[in-house]
């Protein structure tokens, strides 16, 4: 085979690497910093951001800290020794196995491993362990695009490329905050829309997002409803006589059943007005050049792969697919989800996009590998995983580089079902997860920065990360932990990997077979790249082969079915599973933050990250929020028939009536109850096993608290109340507080909170009467921690008092105010220059800066990594004369 020269970078002197956390992937230039840290910059040469980075890839310098590292292996609780733990692994798998069988055991894994460690652990479990209970975190991201994908294309494959989403004439956002979720691919669309007015941008959300503000046509669809408007959109393309006719007969099947499934749509299930669907199926049908993005708001729903198909069928019927400025686009939530799926990481698939259910390739991995055994079937879907786990059915689990017990639907069974497993172990970076918890064997793993090996992101490009930092403690990367038990239980020669390099060079080879089979996942000719090489890779989109080397697919009308044609689908809209009743009357909708990850095992280390949102909340309308009594900045419990949490109540037009939104993020680390998964039922699509995030029954109750409090100090604090919420601050630790009973001594209570030294001086002003007091703890004259607390929402400036601990005690300490001459900046909206809300409406309001360059000329905001703009222009908007009152 003639082989394509592998692509190199210039030089290595600069470590370039690639973002750890959503999948745009963005590539970065980190330099180490010579105290463990390192400073962080967007790499200009990498095709996805070209230099951009949003806040949390512009923070990643400020969560390399050890803080919260787990650093050796534990078993049982204590620290011990790698060949006692991996002894243990071993054992507990081997036993298992040999007792109960195969399925007996499984692997929950996750989108943040690199495509190396995945590959390995698939090999483990599906050739050798027999069984294919492996499945990822990736299912709640994005199973139902794979699905959906596969019906359609016959293959999980992203037909186009990044500069699509530029080239595009109109791009309809579905289901995407992309504002907040993918930001640098908002930016790249922003950028192209600044450049070229004309473009036109759709967004389709049941909530008004910060992404909303660039669109010149925003749809409040209701929950769920989305098969039935891309019904309808069908149907106005055949009725406006705007089918591809020639693409159509020549490379789609089943045109026919979807055209009449279509002409029953019901678009009043949508709820959206005729004028805005007209004109919605206007725009789309009239422009040629249209891309539809899609990702959680699809996927994360019980007919999220129907949903999927609605959109897909679309593009099938106008042959807008696979050519420049025109196709669907799935983006990925996860840093290498796209890897895990080319590498078979989930329960029905075998790596390089080979089936597990087909005879012919399962002996095909099976001879590769020459593996002692292949199951026939797919294995337990993370739903069913968990379920088997709480039967007993699961003796031995491990779960690498995630943590279900915070982010599986009904969080709280989960936690109990792997708190009673025979055995579990837990591969992670972070010593106290809500999993890691519950861990008979904790497995220290190498971290970003510290590992090596590649990613894909959403357009399929592969680009490296690498290890920059050395191990931290006695870390060791997934795939050589993985590798180590494989040896322990008599496959060494199988796994006798040294580095990711031969690794990928296995995976890379498998993927020559599969293309023998017809399958579109190539890299065959990156098979045989030196270790040099595979150090010195530089970007490359795949497939990579010995005559092609990226591009986009299905443009030229051939699909990978068996008979090569793309498969339309005629489908029906699906209300969400769970009925809304009079017991749980709201739509509760689930998501991400602009400046978290997860459950911020990383995010959360760095202040700057913390300031935008610092505690779990619950965004709700405000006709709602009267109907239930609900205060502004009070506090309510969520609940579902699941389970509940508490969160601060953030009262907002931007939901609908009947629904509410709170964010995924926050877990028993950093919130006394802020664990929203807790309440999300555990149903799923059907096709995909995605469970439905974004659709569950819930309802709001107010808490009434006996006092509120926020307080700051130097050291962690250990609250008890019934409601806290942690975070870092620049010099400490702030926590927000609530509880049912005051406090009879407010000294002791916070000398207890802080663990202050009794020789700090504490100065404290109380209202008894009020039930009210502020005070302060000093130490030499430093300000060691203070606690505001009284009877309602406490009205402090968080970055005013915040600041203040660590320096020297001024006299105003108490006030929780600047004095006069230092305007209070208000909420941090840009958090890598630290500007408040206040200022930058002062700004507005005094200056009349009504552009978001004239705000960042003056003051800095959206300057720097450009992730705050979408919110500051919608500050500008609220104060535009005659949008004012909305
Ligand atoms: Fe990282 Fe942000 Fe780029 Fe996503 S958009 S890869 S989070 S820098």
């Amino acid at each position: 085979m003639t082989q394509t020269p592998a692509p190199t970078v210039a030089s290595l002197s600069r470590f370039r690497t690639t973002c750890p956390y959503c999948g745009v992937g963005c590539g970065i230039i980190a330099t180490p910093d010579g105290a463990g840290g390192l400073d962080i910059r967007g790499d200009k040469d990498h095709p996805a951001n070209q230099g951009r980075l949003c806040s949390k890839g512009s923070a990643l310098g400020e969560t390399t800290d050890l803080a919260t590292r787990l650093l050796v292996p534990r078993v049982d609780g204590k620290d011990s020794d790698w060949d006692t733990a991996l002894d243990r692994v071993a054992d507990a798998f081997r036993s298992a196995v040999d007792t109960h069988g195969p399925d007996s055991v499984a692997f929950y894994v996750s989108g943040q491993l690199l495509t190396e460690d995945y590959y390995v652990a698939n090999k483990l479990m599906k050739g050798f362990l027999g069984s294919a209970n492996i499945d990822t975190n990736s299912r709640l991201c994005m199973a139902s695009t794979v699905a959906g994908h596969k019906r359609a294309f016959g293959t999980d494959t992203v037909p186009g490329i990044y500069e699509d989403l530029e080239e595009a004439d109109l791009v309809v956002l579905v289901g995407s905050n992309l504002a907040w979720c993918h930001p640098v691919l908002y930016q790249r669309i922003a950028a192209a829309k600044t450049a070229r007015p004309s473009m036109k941008i759709v967004t389709i959300d049941p909530r008004r997002t910060a992404t909303s503000g660039l669109a010149d046509l925003h749809l409040s669809i209701a929950p769920g409803a989305d098969v039935a408007l891309f019904n309808g959109l069908l149907d106005e393309i055949i009725v406006r006589g705007a089918v591809d006719e020639a693409f159509v007969a020549d490379h789609v099947s089943g045109f026919a059943a979807a055209r009449d499934a279509a002409s029953t749509a019901n678009l009043s299930v949508t709820g959206l007005p005729p004028h805005e669907i007209l004109n919605f199926f206007r725009m789309w049908i009239g422009t040629e050049k249209v891309v539809t993005v899609f990702s959680q708001g699809v996927n994360q729903s019980s007919s999220g792969t129907d949903k999927v198909n609605a959109i897909l069928n679309c593009h099938l019927a106008t042959g807008r697919i696979g050519k420049p400025g025109m196709g669907p686009f799935s983006v990925t939530g996860q840093p290498n989800a796209m890897g895990g799926r080319e590498a078979g990481g989930l329960a029905n698939m075998l790596a390089c996009h080979l089936d597990l259910e087909n005879a012919e390739h399962r002996a095909a991995v099976r001879s590769f590998w020459a593996a002692p055994e292949m199951p026939v079937a797919p294995g337990l879907k993370a739903v069913d995983m968990f379920d088997a786990v709480e039967a007993g059915k699961i003796k031995a689990l491990w779960v690498i580089c995630t943590n279900p017990a915070a982010s599986m639907p009904d969080a709280d069974r989960v936690r109990r079902a792997i708190e009673g497993c025979d055995f579990v172990a837990v591969s992670d970076i972070t010593a106290e997860t809500d999993t890691a918890r519950l861990a008979d064997v904790l497995l220290p793993a190498t971290g970003w920065g510290e590992k090596d090996g590649t990613v894909t992101n959403s357009d399929r490009t592969i680009s490296r990360q690498r290890g920059i930092l050395p191990p931290s403690g006695q870390a060791r990367p997934d795939w050589r932990i993985l590798s180590d038990v494989a040896a322990r239980m008599g496959w060494a020669k199988a796994f006798d990997y040294e580095t990711p390099a031969e690794i990928f060079r296995e995976y890379a080879a498998l993927s020559g077979i599969a293309a023998q089979f017809g399958r579109d996942f190539d890299i065959s000719a990156l098979s045989d790249i030196s270790d040099a090489e595979y150090d010195a890779l530089a970007p490359v989109r795949w497939p990579v082969t010995a005559t092609r080397t990226g591009g986009r697919f299905f443009g030229d009308g051939k699909f990978f079915t068996p008979d090569g044609r793309a498969r339309m689908l005629p489908l029906h809209h699906r209300a969400p599973a769970s009925d809304l009743s009079d017991d749980y009357p709201l739509r509760l909708n689930t998501g991400r933050v602009r400046d978290h990850w997860h459950t911020m095992t990383r995010t959360a280390l760095s202040p700057r990250l913390t300031r935008h949102m610092g505690e779990p909340f619950v965004e709700v309308h405000p006709a709602d929020a009267t109907r239930l009594g609900l205060q502004a900045a009070g506090l309510a419990w969520a609940e579902s028939a699941q389970g509940k949490a508490l969160l601060r109540v953030l009262i907002t037009d931007r939901v609908a009536p009947g629904q509410i939104f709170a964010p995924i993020h926050w877990t028993a680390e950093t919130a006394s109850q802020g664990r929203i998964d807790a309440l999300v039922a555990p149903v799923v699509d059907p096709v995909s096993g995605q469970p439905e995030s974004k659709g569950s029954a819930a309802r709001l109750t107010p808490y009434a608290p006996a006092w509120f409090g926020y307080a700051v100090s130097l050291a962690e604090p250990a609250p008890e109340t019934t409601y806290w919420a942690k975070a870092r601050v620049r010099k400490g630790w702030q926590v927000e507080l609530a509880h049912d009973t005051v406090p009879e001594d407010w000294e002791g209570f916070a000398r207890a909170l802080f663990g202050v030294p009794a020789t700090a001086l504490a100065v404290m002003v109380q209202d008894a009467a009020r039930g009210s007091a502020r005070l302060a703890f000093v130490d030499n004259g430093r300000v060691l921690a203070s606690l505001f607390a009284g009877p309602d929402p406490i009205a402090v400036s968080r970055s005013h008092v915040a600041g203040q601990i660590g320096d020297p005690a001024l006299p105003n300490l108490l006030s929780g105010m600047p004095g006069a001459d230092q305007p209070d900046p208000g909420a941090v909206l840009c958090s890598c220059l630290n500007v408040g809300v206040n200022t930058i409406l002062h700004a507005i309001e005094t200056q009349g800066m009504m552009q978001v360059a004239q705000i960042s000329e003056a003051l800095g905001a959206g300057s720097s990594c450009g992730s705050c703009r979408p919110e500051i222009q919608a500050l500008i908007d609220s104060r535009r004369p005659g949008l004012a009152a909305e």
